[in-house]
């Protein structure tokens, strides 16, 4: 298929973008290169525009015969959705508007959607399946479940097909080390312990030791960048106009962050400090996927299940490039 895959200069994005091609599809990158890096597109063709902009939109959809739209371009931190929501309610949403009828006017019938476990907010247990109540806590979860409501009335109403693929924590890198996380700051638990193993950082601060879990720190679901990819893919080909998706996607294993610290120890060989601090504002305890949906209809298996191997990926990425991608 002509996809176009939207953030495609991100993390996620360019892990995705690379499968889609090396799978035989046509693929251009759409990117803002906001946070998006350019040598993170690789040799796929890359349009650097905004989502807001729909006649750049209609036209890139119109001039590559686009067929499919892979939508990851978003804002995804939490707490800065908290501070400053107005950026997240105008790029989430009204760009993700931008983009669904830009797909009309160009009559492009089929996208996959970057969701997450943020819709549900504080779940009342773990693992989470697709049928619990989509909650969300903050505005990005809120944005995120904004799409999907707007994803099932375009469905309906105009034909379009679509998955919308609710994320645990991604995690890792391509195993061949040239592609991987680079966000500025970096907040995200793996890199930043990764961080203080090169050296970067003197400890690690473990946000809150007094959850109501096993070791008291918080459990998230971390799966591999490249398994996530693999769904995306299967989830393109699946939908149709009248079967769209909502799928949990997660290893269905949660790992504390404790454990996560403990793993990057033995996966870098460094003693990796760890400081207490407080919890960190709108942190669910727990987050865990139950992922048999996704499995079953896709046909879908992740590959790393063990969080040490994930690590490893990441760890090789963060040694080759510990500055991140040159630009
Ligand atoms: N975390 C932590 N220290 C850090 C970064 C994250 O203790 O420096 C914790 C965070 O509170 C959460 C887990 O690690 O419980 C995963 O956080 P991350 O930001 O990676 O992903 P999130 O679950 O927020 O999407």
């Amino acid at each position: 298929m002509r996809v176009l895959v939207t953030g495609g200069a991100g993390y996620i994005g360019s892990h995705t973008a690379r499968k889609l091609a090396a799978a035989g599809h046509e693929v251009v990158i759409f990117d803002n290169l906001l946070y998006g890096h350019r040598s993170a597109a690789g040799k796929i063709p890359l349009v650097v525009e905004d989502l807001i902009d729909r006649d750049k939109l209609t036209a890139t959809l119109l001039e590559n015969k686009i067929e499919a739209v892979i939508h990851f371009a978003a804002f995804a931190q939490v707490g800065e959705s908290v501070t400053n929501p107005s950026i997240y309610y105008n790029n989430n949403i009204c760009g993700t508007i931008s983009l669904l009828d830009a797909m009309r006017a160009a009559d492009v019938g089929r996208i996959v959607f970057s969701s997450t476990c943020a819709t549900y907010g504080i779940p009342a247990s773990s693992p989470i399946d697709e049928t619990f109540p989509q909650a969300p806590i903050n505005p990005y979860g809120f944005s995120k479940l904004a799409i999907e409501h707007a994803l099932q009335d375009y469905s309906q109403a105009y034909g379009i097909a679509y998955a919308a693929l609710r994320y645990f924590n991604a995690a890792g890198a391509s195993p061949q080390g040239d592609i991987g996380e680079d966000h500025t700051p970096e907040s995200h638990l793996i890199p930043v312990v990764l961080q203080v193993a090169l050296g970067q950082r003197k400890a690690i601060s473990i946000f809150g030791t007094d959850y109501p879990t096993e070791d008291g720190t918080c459990v998230r679901d971390y799966i591999h960048v490249d398994d996530l990819a693999d769904a995306h893919l299967l989830a393109m080909e699946k939908i149709t106009p009248e079967n769209s998706l909502q799928l949990n996607l997660g290893t269905g294993r949660g790992s504390s962050v404790q454990e996560i610290v403990e793993a990057c120890r033995e996966v870098t060989g460094h003693e990796i400090p760890t400081e207490l601090s407080p919890r960190r504002a709108g942190d669910p305890p727990a987050l865990v996927a139950n992922p048999s949906l996704a499995r079953k209809i896709l046909d879908w298996q992740p590959k790393y299940l063990d969080v040490r191997e994930t690590i490893e990926t990441a760890w090789r990425w963060h040694q080759s490039h510990p500055q991140g991608f040159a630009d």
